[in-house]
């Protein structure tokens, strides 16, 4: 353990090295991934509270290294961000997650998260123009996900870009919501169509004494924004039953699916279709 306020030299810590260590792999095998075709996606249901409709599905990157395994998105996301490959593999679950949808249901639409990085230093009006060209996806069936996190740091710009992109019929929605960054002041000026709240804050419902006044608040500011109201993380049928009570529009969670490959959301869609 390291005294607090210490200016002598660390010793050498193993652990930290391990982690560098493996981020140092993680940066050389991400390179080649793609190449490789080590990167799946997969999709996570999507529902509306109201009726227990299925709506759409969110597109979760999965990476398979021969020697590394699986790694978790939490894990090289980040990483990807820093050498800016998020640029590459951004464009890649795109495209990617837009072909498939093409494969599912009409009427279902397709979230896609994309990261700051790729708002701040590429072209996504660019990628999202042409991957709507060359698929002929209709435009209002594509939701792009950004984390809350970005719009604070470096905002110059970047709400033009969404408001562009939103141009095209795209859609916006605000990420993980709630974990920290949350100002009420920007959210009017943002062209957003959905709020995501946190797992976290899903967790908290019934368990938190503040977390059912938070939720109904929210549900209340977002009806007046005209801003749909999704959680994330829904598992219980009491959480569901919260969002049910408070006007949560949406929810995706366990409860309804884990995030799965496109075949099995397919049949997933399908039997959705036939109750
Ligand atoms: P996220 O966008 O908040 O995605 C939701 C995460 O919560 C997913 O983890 C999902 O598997 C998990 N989850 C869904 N329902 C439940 C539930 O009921 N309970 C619990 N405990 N967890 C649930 P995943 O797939 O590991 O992704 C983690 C994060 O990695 C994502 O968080 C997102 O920020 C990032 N990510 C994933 N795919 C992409 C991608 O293609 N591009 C970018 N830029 N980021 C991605
Ligand atoms: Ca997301
Ligand atoms: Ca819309
Ligand atoms: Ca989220």
């Amino acid at each position: 353990a390291h005294s607090a306020g210490s200016t002598a030299p660390q010793p050498y810590d193993p652990v930290l090295s391990k982690q560098q260590f493996r981020s140092r792999e993680i940066e050389r095998a991400l390179g080649r991934a793609l190449d490789r075709g080590e990167f799946q996606i997969w999709y996570q249901p999507q529902h509306r509270v109201a009726d227990g409709k299925l709506i759409g599905s969110e597109a979760l990157v999965r990476w398979s290294n021969a020697s590394l395994g699986r790694v978790a998105p939490n894990e090289f996301i980040a990483i990807a961000e820093s050498t800016g490959f998020i640029l590459e593999l951004g464009r890649f679950v795109l495209e990617q997650s837009v072909e498939d949808a093409l494969a599912m249901p009409p009427d279902l639409g397709i979230a896609v998260n994309v990261s700051g990085v790729q708002l701040i230093a590429g072209d996504v009006l660019g990628d999202v123009k042409r991957v709507l060209e060359t698929t002929g996806l209709p435009a209002s069936r594509l939701c792009l996900e950004l984390t809350e996190s970005v719009l604070l740091d470096g905002s110059g710009g970047l709400i033009e870009t969404m408001q562009d992109v939103q141009f095209l019929g795209v859609s916006w929605a605000l990420d993980d919501f709630g974990t920290g960054y949350s100002s009420m002041g920007y959210l009017s000026q943002l062209p957003l169509e959905k709020i995501k709240l946190d797992k976290a804050f899903t967790m908290s419902l019934g368990v938190d004494r503040a977390s059912l006044p938070i939720l109904s608040a929210m549900s209340d500011l977002c009806r007046g924004l005209g801003i749909k109201l999704l959680c994330e993380g829904v598992e219980t049928e009491d959480h569901l039953a919260h969002l049910q009570a408070h006007g949560c529009d949406e929810a995706q969670g366990y409860l309804f699916g884990r995030p799965m490959c496109l075949t099995d959301f397919l049949s997933y869609a399908s039997s959705q279709i036939q109750e």
